[in-house]
């Protein structure tokens, strides 16, 4: 067959009016915006979370004294956690360092770092992509607070791209712990990030956290359209 019958397509009736293609377009937006038969989406946070580290007990009393406690600096979106006033500097190899790197808290039973692909480069180090606490066999590096230096023997990651929720969150999105989302960011230097780690914890509240490259890349700073899709 040299031929192909092709697909019968609807005749155009005329030329459109101003009114039917302010339909079409509001039809588009509102089928967008909540997809029928299903209800409003939740409030999704989007955030870049900049370089900071998690301490252990153990590794704060060697770096800041025994018995020291954070100080909050400010809350963060997820309840119970908040950034500390205090901050450590970090050490790489060949003596390349970070100062101002932030501590997170509470305190964890591990320690660990959280830095941009950027960071790493600067500091000489090369990271891989972890889901945060999956740290075994991760580079090391030295830390320094204000009574003591340290050496963490691994740790530092890349944290991977992920969306923290809670179970309902979870049965709207229908989706389980682990699973891949895509993330559609909107604007001028949008882009869609199709390995966004699902994170399910009954106490969390609906956020992605992207690190400062992957949010200066997308433009989250100016996005007006984010859009979490399975
Ligand atoms: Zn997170």
């Amino acid at each position: 067959m040299s031929t192909r019958e092709l697909p019968s397509l609807p005749q155009a009736a005329g030329p459109l009016s101003r009114a039917d293609i302010e339909q079409i377009v509001r039809e588009i937006v509102v089928a967008r915006l909540v997809p029928p038969g299903r209800p409003r989406p939740p409030t999704l946070v989007v955030q870049a979370s900049s370089r900071h580290c998690h301490l252990s007990r153990e590794d704060l009393d060697a770096l800041f004294g025994p018995g020291y406690e954070l100080k909050v600096l400010r809350p963060l979106y997820q309840e119970g956690n908040f950034a500390a006033e205090e901050t450590v500097t970090i050490i790489g190899p060949r003596s390349r360092l970070i100062s101002n790197l932030r501590i997170l808290g509470p305190l964890r039973k591990q320690s660990q770092v959280e830095l941009a692909f950027t960071d790493a480069i600067s500091l000489g180090l090369e990271l891989p992509i972890r889901l945060s606490g999956n740290i075994a066999g991760t580079p090391g590096a030295f830390l320094m607070g204000p009574r003591g230096l340290l050496e963490l023997k691994e740790g530092v990651i890349r944290a991977a791209p992920h969306v923290h929720m809670g179970p309902a969150d979870a049965a709207y999105y229908r989706v389980k712990q682990g699973d891949m989302m895509k993330l559609r960011v909107g604007g001028d230097a949008g882009m869609t990030f199709d390995r966004i780690q699902v994170r399910i914890d009954p106490t969390s509240k609906l956020n992605v956290h992207l690190d400062t490259d992957e949010a200066n890349a997308c433009g989250l700073h100016m996005a007006k359209e984010i859009e979490l899709l399975k």
